[in-house]
């Protein structure tokens, strides 16, 4: 059974994640109007990743005996000045919730409760990767500029 401290965390972090979704779901629509289609594509499959995420911890509350709960959801960014802007805010967002997991992590280290340490242990390397993606995508359109970035947005696009 999981512990009520951690249960409110664990769905704080469902939230968390369905605020990602919806952040990047509106970068996809902002992408989508300026015609970069590629990136709008791939802010597509990014949000419906953090549904996943989002699902995956409703889940694994619930087989620990607790109660997965949606809370509010603060209503996210709607208009970049730029895709480049957009993907620094992704970049930043990320360091966030990296942060997030840890503070989460922490305080199943503090209550010995190692289930849920393990579960956790899977977004920690998740965030790796999330930060290193974006910052890597912030990297490639300042290097090549605005001439190349639908290069870019063609490539991106071409995510399964
Ligand atoms: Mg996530």
């Amino acid at each position: 059974m999981i512990s009520q401290t951690l249960q409110d965390a664990l769905n704080g972090q469902i939230v968390a994640e369905i605020y990602s979704a919806n952040l990047y779901l509106s970068m996809a629509f902002y992408m989508e109007k300026e015609g970069f289609d590629g990136f709008s594509h791939w802010m597509k499959k990014q949000s419906s990743e953090e549904m996943d995420h989002a699902y995956a911890i409703a889940n694994y509350i619930i087989k620990r005996g607790g109660t997965a709960v949606v809370g509010n959801i603060d209503a996210v960014k709607q208009n970049w000045e730029s895709p480049l802007n957009a993907f620094k805010d992704a970049y930043e967002h990320e360091c966030k919730v990296s942060k997030m997991i840890d503070d989460l992590l922490d305080k199943a280290i503090a209550e010995g409760d190692k289930a849920s340490q393990d579960f956790l242990w899977q977004f920690v390397r998740e965030q790796v990767e999330e930060e290193a993606t974006a910052s890597s995508i912030v990297d490639r359109i300042e290097r090549m500029g605005d001439n190349a970035i639908f290069n870019l947005d063609q490539q991106y696009g071409a995510r399964q």
